[in-house]
């Protein structure tokens, strides 16, 4: 039994030597990720059903050399750790910018693309300056952009968070809140804020088909957004039960495996002309 033990602690240590050997690991190779053109886009389209239109959401994919993917719940904290996200961010920007060009051209004009920012990209360096600059090289128009960032992320310093939501609002660029709903700070920001839209948390769609606690929930969300004017988006939509509770409920709109996963840029035109026709 004594021996057993041992074991145990042996193999305890060697797993957290594990998981720190590899995060250093990742935290190397981050460092040249960019250069080495490790990153990519994955598109995953948002139907909405009150306009009647489908628009996407840019998340980013890390092929490394050796690993294969690295999922970005991995590697993103360690990128904002580094400050590694800030180019990265910029980079995210820039291909998003031109994809929505190269979707244009391919005959799908005016498609609102929704890309993710992180704590450090929102409050560190001037990010309506950051924006500015890229839609001005890039010459993509900015109302076709919406921003996700999450409570958290606003909450840090919500007298300046407000100031820069408004800069950026004045580009008609429109802000959705990511993940709504996880931290407590939910309710009494959201008046304050010139936010456009809020995106209902993954893990309440989840509970949706569970128990009725969870659909009580998700009914308040919507009629508490709603009463603010906010858009109500419903993430991680996987069943169909879901979507027809859901549309009962009059969640604008709605992103999940069930509609489409997250896609290469490559298998977007087919893509959307099918659900055009959905
Ligand atoms: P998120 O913004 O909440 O994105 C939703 C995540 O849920 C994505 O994971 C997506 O692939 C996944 N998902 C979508 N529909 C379903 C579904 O029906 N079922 C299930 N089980 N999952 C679904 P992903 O792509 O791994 O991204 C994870 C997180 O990494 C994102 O969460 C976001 O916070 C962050 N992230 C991704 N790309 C970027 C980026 O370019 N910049 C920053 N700052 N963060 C990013
Ligand atoms: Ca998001
Ligand atoms: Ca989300
Ligand atoms: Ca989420």
């Amino acid at each position: 039994a004594k021996m057993n033990g041992t074991n145990l602690v042996i193999e305890y240590n060697s797993k957290i030597h594990d998981i720190f050997a590899k995060k250093l690991r990742l935290e190397n190779d981050l460092q040249t990720a960019l250069e080495k053109n490790e990153f990519s886009l994955f598109y995953q389209p948002k139907i909405n059903f009150r306009s009647n239109s489908i628009s996407l959401e840019a998340l980013l994919r890390w092929k490394h050399p050796q690993l294969g993917m690295v999922s970005p719940a991995e590697f993103i904290p360690i990128a904002e750790e580094t400050n590694l996200i800030v180019d990265i961010g910029k980079w995210v920007l820039e291909q998003a910018c031109n994809d929505v060009k190269k979707l244009e051209q391919m005959g799908f004009p005016n498609i609102k693309m929704a890309v993710n920012l992180s704590a450090k990209q929102f409050n560190e360096g001037d990010l309506e300056k950051v924006v500015s600059e890229i839609f001005g090289k890039m010459g993509t128009n900015t109302c076709c952009f919406e921003l996700e960032i999450t409570e958290t992320t606003i909450m840090k310093d919500p007298t300046e968070a407000i100031e820069i939501l408004q800069k950026l609002k004045q580009k008609n660029i429109t802000i959705a809140i990511d993940d709504f709903g996880v931290s407590y700070s939910s309710l009494n920001y959201l008046n304050r804020f010139p936010i456009d839209a809020v995106k209902i948390d993954r893990s309440f769609i989840r509970d949706l088909s569970e128990n009725s606690k969870g659909t009580e929930i998700v009914e308040m969300m919507i009629l508490l957004a709603h009463k603010l004017n906010l858009r109500v988006t419903a993430e991680g939509v996987e069943t169909e039960e879901q979507v027809r509770y859901l549309l009962e409920k009059g969640c604008d709109e709605m992103q999940g495996y069930y509609f489409s996963k997250p896609i290469p840029f490559d298998e977007l035109p087919s893509t959307l002309l099918k659900m055009r026709k959905m």
